[in-house]
Parts: structure tokens; sequence; C-alpha cells
């Protein structure tokens, strides 16, 4: 099964050196030296979500067990719920996302969807459940049509359309002069951030996922460009539980919760008031990033 939804700005630089529009997740971990030890069980059975509850269970994590990067995690994240994760880069906020993909095991703990340990599960079920809103969403040299019908082969034109116009970008795609049939990506038209975002929030829309993990999705674009895609993003957020990975901290003001994450632990949650209230961790990273955006 094809599998490069979570197109992972982990592995962006390296996977645009990939020409081949299709390969399949275990061929790309083997291009990229990535792990591939991850397999299903024998008797995996297919995940079923009722809800997408998101839990971590005192979980630990490193890539090379001298370098512990989580460190005792615990994380409920309710059916429905927003949660965001901040916390400084290098803190370890996309590994929990590669964890929930199960890209790696986890060092101890475990990590649970509905009550089920996403080892007891298919890779493929598992994928299927979750879609990813990442740094730079991956075009394929080949047609709009073709990329956001990726996110479920098989869907109908009507299909495309209503979620390309959801994630408005269906007035854009039009005014093209091949419309959904003009060739994008590298050897094809060159498309700005913010036109590639909306490709990926129509493609994700079309996979139709209970879990969405958004991960620094707007982190690329202009200022103006962000607030317009974030507008997107959250009504995608609308009955999904949501994983938000953010630099930016005026994007996720309105999750339900903020974890930061720091040396490995969750340091601080709450929501934005109760965080600013406390005047911790969180209130020193927002009184910094609000400074620096004030025009000198
Ligand atoms: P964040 O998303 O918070 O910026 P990451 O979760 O991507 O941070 O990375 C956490 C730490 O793990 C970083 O120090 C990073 O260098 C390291 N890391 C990430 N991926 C790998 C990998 N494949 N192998 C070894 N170390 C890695
Ligand atoms: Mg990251």
């Amino acid at each position: 099964m094809i599998q490069i939804t979570m197109p992972l700005n982990f592995l962006g630089t390296v996977y645009r050196e990939i020409r081949q529009a299709l390969i399949d997740m275990g061929d790309m971990f083997d291009l990229l030296g990535q792990p591939a030890e991850v397999k299903d069980k024998p008797d995996a059975k297919p995940l079923k979500v009722d809800g997408g509850r998101v839990t971590l269970k005192n979980v630990s994590f490193g890539y090379e067990a001298a370098r512990p990067i989580l460190k005792g995690i615990d994380l409920d994240v309710a059916p429905g719920q927003t949660v965001a994760i901040v916390g400084s880069s290098g803190s370890g906020k996309s590994t929990i996302g590669r964890l929930l993909f199960r890209f790696y095991d986890v060092g101890e703990g475990a990590l649970l969807i509905d009550g089920q340990d996403v080892r007891d599960v298919t890779q493929d079920s598992l994928h299927a459940e979750i879609g990813v809103v990442p740094q730079d969403t991956v075009l394929f040299n080949d047609t709009v049509r073709y990329n956001i019908a990726y996110g479920r082969p098989g869907a109908s034109e009507e299909e495309i359309i209503s979620a390309a116009k959801a994630a408005k970008i269906h007035d854009f795609i039009s005014a093209l002069p091949e419309g959904y049939d003009t060739t994008v990506g590298e050897r094809g038209l060159k498309l700005s951030g913010g036109e590639k975002q909306r490709v990926g929030i129509a493609r994700t829309l079309l996979k139709n996922p209970p879990i969405l993990l958004l991960d620094e999705a707007t982190s690329a674009l202009d200022t103006d460009t962000e607030m317009e895609i974030q507008a997107e993003l959250k009504a995608m957020g609308e009955g999904r539980t949501v994983i938000t990975i953010a630099h930016r901290l005026s994007t996720i003001a309105d999750a339900d919760r903020i974890v930061v994450l720091e040396n490995g632990h969750i340091v601080e949650e709450g929501k934005h008031e109760e965080l600013l209230e406390a005047n911790g961790r969180y209130a020193h990273l927002w009184n910094r990033q609000q400074s620096e955006e004030e025009p000198a």
C-alpha cells in the first residue's frame, strides 16, 4: 500500500530526491536508512477507531539508547479534542507524531488509540486513520487532481472538487489553463507554499481521518497566508481529534489544552489563559514571541 501521506518534514529534503511518483513507505525507509524493523505482528488486527482517543502512557523513547528524547510522557487526548504540543526545536514534538504512526516503537510505556496499542494493530489500518499536514506538503509530478485524490484513491470528481472547495483552492485550480489536469510539482507548475498547503488540506479532507496531526503545518508560510490557512485547518479539525505542533504560539492559543515539552518531559499543561496566569515556561515563550512580533 502506498504510504507517503505523511511527507514528514524530517524526510523533506531527502524525499525530494525521490523522483518516483509512487513509493511505499517500506522502500522509503530503506532508501533513507530509516529503521524498517517495525513490522506488523502476525496476529495484528485492524485498528477500530471509536471517537479517536489518543493516549500516551509513560512513554519513553530515544533514537539512540544513549540519548533519550522522551522520558515518561503521559498524555491523554480525548475524542474530538485539540491538544497543542509546544517546546523548543529538538524537544521531541515531531517524535511523538512518528511514534503515533509507529515509524518507531516506544522504548518504554505504550501508545494507545481508543485503547488499542499501536503495536497490536496493522500499520495500514493505523495509517488510514491518521491524517497529517506537515510543514511542506509533498506534491507529486502529476495533475492537481491526482495530488488531491491521493488522499483517497478512487474518489469521485465531485468529492475531489468538494474537498478543494473546502480547502479554498478550487477557484485557483479552476483558473489554471488546464484546471484539475494541470501538472504540478517539481517538473510542473510550482505552487506557492500556501497553495501547496491547501492542496495538502484538500488531500487530508478527502482522506477524512478521525485523527489529525498538524506538524508545523503553517510555519513555512508568511504571517498573512498562515492566518488564512489556519482558518481551514481549524475547520478541518471540527469533530476530529487533533494533535497540533506549532512554533508560532498565536496559532494554537485556542487549543483545548497546550502541553509544553522540555528535556523529554511535559513541564506544563493547561489552557492558554491558565498557562499565562501560571507565568511559567509557556508564558515566557509567549511573551518572547509577542515582543518579537511587535513592529519595531
Ligand atoms: P522537534 O519536532 O521538537 O523539533 P524532533 O522530535 O524532530 O524535535 O527531534 C527530537 C530530537 O531527536 C532532536 O534532537 C533530533 O535531532 C533527534 N532526532 C530526530 N530524528 C532522529 C533520527 N532519525 N535519528 C536520530 N536522532 C533523531
Ligand atoms: Mg518537529
